[in-house]
Parts: structure tokens; C-alpha cells; sequence
């Protein structure tokens, strides 16, 4: 891949923004929105790295990374702490590369606890690269473990999906205090990007109710947009595709296409994105 070898050869461009996306609580939809909102800031020209820092591996599948192609990826980056060139795979959406999850990345966990700057091994490593992308997004596992810390340690803030279902608030809260912690004791930038509201059901009162508990604590810093439920979305995976490129009509697609306009508006003041009715510029087609 020499392509992406100069990309990293070359010079850092203004300021690489780093986001993780994260919850403890699993299945809220957080590799959902990290293919999604990855795919869809590519759309909007930007250079975006997706690095899957999960060992379920969802996102390497979501993107179409097969298991032999992911013998290089996030376990190398934490471990070796440093990221070479064979790491980044180019994904199927032009300007979206990829670190996959590599199968030793279920010990990572446990044999980073040895090793030294264990919670800087993510952040190090990004830093040492001068990466050329735009934005890095960082899908995390279901946990608040060292994995989980590195990206929270490596970004300059945090996503949260967060599924409208009762105890949604109670598990917010932890996530908070974390996300406290770790700006006090490792990383003092750390911000709440947002949160967003994900597998949304306009239908279902406890949805609502949820909804609205959660914009009177957080306010502003829940996304207008919120993702439906759809099916389309959930089907996607299986065929290697972001919903984007999958079906960029419906309506899961689009909100998520919003959603990375209200990112960029709140990471660069820009992106008044329209929705898009038209996946040609996503396949480059
Ligand atoms: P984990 O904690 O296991 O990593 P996660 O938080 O990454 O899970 P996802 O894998 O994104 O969650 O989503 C959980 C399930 O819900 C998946 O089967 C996914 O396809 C489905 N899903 C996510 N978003 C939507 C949506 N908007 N509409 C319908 N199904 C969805
Ligand atoms: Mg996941």
C-alpha cells in the first residue's frame, strides 16, 4: 500500500481530530455509528481513519475487512506502540482506511497492563505517525477497560450512542465520571463531543420519555439528529457495507448523513450537508 505509506510519510496536515465512540453498555449501537459517521464524513471529502479497537471486530466486518486481512491491525498499534504503514488497510469507501481489530486483540487487555505508558500506548502511537486524515474515529468494545481508556486517552473527545431504554441514564452517569477521571488524571483535553440518540422509536412512549430526560441533563450536547430504528441499517453488516453504501435512501442512512453535518458544524463551525438521495459519490461510481 504505498499510497497510504506516503499519506503517513507526509506532512501532518493543519490538526487531526480524534473522537472516540463510547459506552460501556453494549449493543447502544456504537460500531453502527462509527462505520456510519466514518463513511458519511468521507462523503463529505474528508480523510477519515476508523480504527477498530474492539475485539468483537464489528466494524473491521462492517467495512468488509475479511479475518485473513487483518493480521496487522489495533493489537500491533497498542502493543508495538507505534503504527506502521502495514496496520491501515484502504477500506471500500474512498477516503475511509481502516485499522482493523486483529485476533490477538482479545489478550491486548491484559498484556498491556505490563507494559509501559499502558494507557498512552494509542495516543503515542497516532502522535509518532502525523497521520495525514482529517478525523480518527475509534469504535470501542463494551467496556470501561484499558482498550476503552487508551482511546479515551488518545481523543480529543468522545461520542456516546446511547439507546433510549430505561437504566440509559444510570449507565450515562458512569460513563461520565469516567470520562471525568480520565480528563483529571490522563488526559485534561477530553470533551463530550455528543451524544446521540440511536435505534430511536418515535412510536414507543419509553423512547420518548428517555429522549427527553436525556436532553434536560445534557442539553446542547445531544445531537438534534437522532437515528431511527431501521432496518436497513441492522442489515447492512452482513454484506460488508456501511448502510450508506447499502441503501443511502433510507432512513437510517440519512439521519446519519445529518449527523456528520452536525459533527463538522461543531468540530470546524461548517457542514451544512443536504441529505443525500444519490450513493454516487460514496462508491466514487
Ligand atoms: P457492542 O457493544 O457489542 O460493540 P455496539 O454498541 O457497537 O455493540 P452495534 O453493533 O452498532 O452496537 O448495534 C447493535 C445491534 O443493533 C446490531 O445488530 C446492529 O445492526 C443493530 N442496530 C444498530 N443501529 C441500528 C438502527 N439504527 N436500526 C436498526 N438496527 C440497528
Ligand atoms: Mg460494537
Amino acid at each position: 500500500m504505498p499510497e497510504i505509506r506516503d499519506q503517513l510519510a507526509e506532512s501532518t496536515q493543519a490538526q487531526t481530530i480524534v473522537i472516540a465512540i463510547a459506552n460501556q453498555k453494549g449493543g447502544v449501537g456504537k460500531t453502527t455509528t462509527a462505520v456510519n459517521l466514518a463513511t458519511a464524513l468521507a462523503a463529505c471529502g474528508k480523510r477519515v481513519l476508523l480504527i477498530d479497537l474492539d475485539p468483537q471486530g464489528n466494524a473491521s466486518t462492517g467495512l468488509g475487512i475479511a479475518r485473513a486481512d487483518r493480521a496487522h491491525g489495533a493489537y500491533q498499534v497498542l502493543i508495538e506502540g507505534k503504527l506502521s504503514a502495514e496496520t491501515i488497510h484502504q477500506s471500500l469507501v474512498p477516503n475511509l482506511d481502516i485499522i482493523p481489530a486483529s485476533p490477538d486483540l482479545i489478550g491486548a487487555d491484559i498484556e498491556l497492563i505490563e507494559l509501559d505508558r499502558r494507557e498512552y500506548r494509542l495516543r503515542d502511537a497516532l502522535t509518532e505517525a502525523g497521520l495525514a486524515h482529517d478525523f480518527v474515529l475509534i469504535d470501542c468494545p463494551p467496556s470501561l477497560s484499558l482498550l476503552t481508556l487508551n482511546a479515551m486517552v488518545a481523543a480529543a473527545s468522545v461520542l456516546v450512542p446511547l439507546q433510549c431504554e430505561f437504566f440509559a441514564l444510570e449507565g450515562l452517569s458512569q460513563l461520565v465520571k469516567t470520562i471525568d477521571r480520565v480528563k483529571m488524571h490522563l488526559n485534561p483535553e477530553l470533551q463530550i463531543q455528543g451524544v446521540v440518540l440511536t435505534m430511536f422509536d418515535r412510536r414507543s412512549s419509553l423512547n420518548e420519555q428517555v429522549a427527553a430526560d436525556v436532553r434536560e441533563h445534557f442539553g446542547a450536547k445531544v445531537y438534534e439528529t437522532t437515528i431511527p430504528r431501521n432496518v436497513r441499517v441492522a442489515e447492512a453488516p452482513s454484506y460488508g457495507k456501511p448502510a450508506l453504501l447499502y441503501d443511502i435512501r433510507c432512513p437510517g442512512s440519512q439521519a446519519y448523513v445529518m449527523l456528520a453535518s452536525e459533527v463538522l458544524r461543531r468540530e470546524l463551525g461548517q457542514g451544512a450537508l443536504a441529505p443525500t438521495t444519490d450513493g454516487q459519490e460514496l462508491t466514487g461510481a
